[in-house]
């Protein structure tokens, strides 16, 4: 089982045994063949900017990749090598690499692999930061972008087909939870020779595995499911050794580096992974079932409810259906205002994924880089809160969302 690095600069995975289970992974995944440190049995937080050597054969071996090693902490460093690995063995990749933030992982594979002339295809309904770099910040650098609506997976087919570079999805997206079928269009996407790249951070690869769906590079703002506590920012990307490889090099040289101990809370979060995600699929299914049948509820947004336009390819492509749903109450904006002040067991703040529930609307969250009329465009009624379904008992979670609700 030895596996020299985990990120692109010489990543060589030998074959396994039969591949354990979620929970084994997010625990030892990585960890397994870490050289112990005086015997400790949990990854030390290297604060190291730089790795000393005896001999200027070594260090020469090490910096030319001949041999593992650690030169520089921008290039990688032994914590932030234990965290790719085991998000590299969760998502089923052959190589992962890590960044200091979310868009950062987004920003360098846009970097590394897109030139001018290029052209990508999306959705409308990305995250926001990504959004912004596909409205403005790609079109600076002469990368065209053409942005389809998000459940019209015929619009995508085509543009597709027009020839293109990258196409780049989400599924679910934030805030409406609305699904695509990855595996369809990643296809459609080969047949043009586009790289497929799926920001995965909503579902988390205990939910969905878009390698396995047809994607070349998964991505994931740590920052959220895979952390956990909200605690540690940072971003990851995973693919083959090859692609992998390529993101790393430019990563090192634009700096956008993890730092040791966010790596470190990383680590640590994960070993809950599948166990708060199951909780927050079982969690969110019934608060979503109990949210549909509320009469100050209008309409509720959840892959696993029936009632999803597209529920279907969710059962398909997730193994879960995640923690994550939205609703829009009557009333509106003013409603909100007095509905999510209410919560005793919720954090309003503009984050997700993590151990407590969270809940905003999309105006200070998800979309507060957009102008009303494009929230107006992209389906996201005034009166819509994200909610983020964390651990607490759920039974408490429904009394919260009883006693805030009637104040409307
Ligand atoms: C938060 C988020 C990002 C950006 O991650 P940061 O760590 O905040 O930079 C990207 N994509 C999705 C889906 C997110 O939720």
């Amino acid at each position: 089982m030895i596996d020299k690095k985990a990120t692109g600069k010489n990543a060589t995975v030998e074959k396994r045994g039969p591949a354990p289970g979620r929970s084994t992974l997010s625990i030892w995944g990585g960890e397994k063949d870490y050289t112990l440190y005086e015997r400790s049995t949990q990854v030390p937080v290297v604060h190291s900017v730089s790795f000393g050597y005896e001999d200027i054969d070594t260090w020469h071996k090490v910096a030319l990749e001949q041999e593992p090693g650690h030169i520089y902490s921008r290039n990688t460093n032994p914590t932030v090598d234990v965290f790719e690995r085991k998000v590299r063995d969760l998502e089923g990749a052959e190589a992962a690499t890590s960044f200091a933030t979310g868009m950062a992982a987004i920003s360098n594979i846009f970097g590394a692999f897109l030139r001018p002339g290029n052209r990508v295809v999306s959705i409308r309904d990305s995250y926001g930061g990504t959004n912004r770099l596909f409205t403005e910040f790609l079109p600076q650098m002469n990368v065209q972008v053409t942005l389809c609506s998000t459940d019209d997976e015929d619009e995508i087919e085509a543009e597709l087909l027009k020839g293109c570079s990258m196409l780049y999805l989400e599924s679910p997206t934030n805030p409406t939870l609305k699904i695509t079928d990855i595996s369809r269009l990643a296809a459609v996407a080969k047949s043009v020779k586009a790289l497929v790249v799926v920001d995965n951070t909503f579902a988390t690869p205990i939910n969905q595995q878009p390698l396995a769906l047809g994607a070349d590079i998964v991505l994931h703002s740590a920052s959220k499911y895979l952390g956990g506590h909200a605690d540690a920012l940072g971003g990851v990307a995973c693919g083959s050794a090859e692609l992998v490889k390529r993101v790393y090099q430019y990563r090192e040289i634009n700096g956008a580096t993890l730092a040791p101990m966010d790596a470190y809370s990383f680590i640590r979060g994960m070993k809950t992974l599948s166990l708060r995600v199951e909780r927050q699929n079982q969690s969110a299914m019934t608060i979503a079932q109990w949210l549909e049948k509320h009469p100050k509820v209008e309409q509720v947004n959840y892959p696993g409810l029936e009632s999803h336009p597209n529920h279907e390819v969710a059962r398909l492509q997730m193994k879960g259906f995640g923690g994550m749903l939205s609703f829009s109450v009557v009333g509106g904006l003013d409603a909100i205002k007095v509905f999510l002040p209410k919560l005793q067991y919720a954090h309003m703040a503009a984050n997700l994924g993590c151990v407590e529930t969270v809940v905003g609307p999309p105006l200070t969250t998800s979309h507060v880089e957009c102008s009303d009329e494009e929230r107006k465009a992209a389906g996201i009624p005034d009166g819509l809160v994200r909610y983020s379904t964390g651990i607490e008992d759920v039974e408490d979670l429904l009394a919260d969302l009883e006693q805030a609700l009637s104040a409307i």
